[in-house]
């Protein structure tokens, strides 16, 4: 059994307005203070029902890594792919030390051969654009991605595949849990035909974009999907709405 994860990607800044506890642009040290109090006082099912990881901006990870409590985990948001140097902007593996995790957008298959052979464990973001849906070319796209990712790495263990269809990247369009299960289900399928069933078995595919506490219960009872990543949601008490729809 896939234990269920829930990843919380705090980005960069919220441009959608927020509401409740969180009056904020996720700007400010007093932001992350208020996020990670109610994530430290929310009771959700334990750590062996579902895998929390939240991702907030570099310069908070180590704030957030000393006040989060200790069931969930701090991930990076991104990660330099090389040895340190003048990389202006980058931040590189060794900063990232006490992270276990990155999320990972951009030329994510060297980026994620480069985490895990870093001891990092990745959460690979794929995902077709809307242009390429009604095209009718989602699945290919995402295998195309996937492929990329399978032909650089050996182990999939530290491995989780985040599908986000683009177009329902902070749009608030969800994809239906109809049309989500049926990209995990193809990818799923992918993963047993051209890695390993045992990799297709044990890998956790969730899915991201637009994701709340509202739709996330229908969406987790897909067969296919194992969690979210959530962006804007993330900023908001709903989080916890959505850690506990895996039960
Ligand atoms: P939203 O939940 O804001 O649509 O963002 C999804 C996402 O990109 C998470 O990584």
């Amino acid at each position: 059994p896939r234990k269920f994860f829930v990843g919380g990607n705090w980005k960069c800044v919220n441009t959608r307005p927020l509401q409740s506890r969180f009056e904020s642009d996720n700007g400010t040290g007093e932001d992350v203070k208020k996020i990670v109090t109610v994530l430290n006082e929310a009771e959700v099912p334990s750590e062996d029902v579902v895998e929390v990881v939240v991702s907030p901006p570099y310069v908070f990870l180590a704030q957030v890594k000393g006040l989060l409590r200790l069931d969930f985990a701090v991930a990076a948001q991104n990660c330099w792919v090389r040895k340190g140097g003048a990389f202006t902007g980058e931040i590189r593996r060794l900063l990232l030390r006490q992270n276990h995790c990155v999320v990972i957008f951009e030329f994510v298959a060297d980026k994620v051969a480069y985490a895990l052979s870093q001891g990092l464990k990745a959460i690979a973001c794929i995902g077709e654009t809307l242009e390429q849906r009604e095209s009718g070319t989602t699945m290919d796209v995402v295998a195309a991605q996937t492929k990329a990712i399978a032909e650089k790495i050996s182990d999939w263990t530290n491995v989780v595949l985040a599908y986000e269809p683009v177009w329902a990247i902070g749009t608030g369009k969800v994809a239906t849990p109809a049309q989500a299960q049926e990209v995990h289900d193809g990818l799923r399928k992918w993963l047993h035909s051209n890695v390993s069933p045992a990799v297709a078995e044990s890998t956790r595919i969730i899915y991201g974009g637009s994701v709340n506490g509202a739709n996330s219960k229908e969406l987790a009872a897909q067969p296919d999907v194992d969690g979210f990543l959530v962006g804007g949601a993330s900023l908001k008490p709903e989080f916890v709405d959505i850690i506990k729809a895996a039960t």
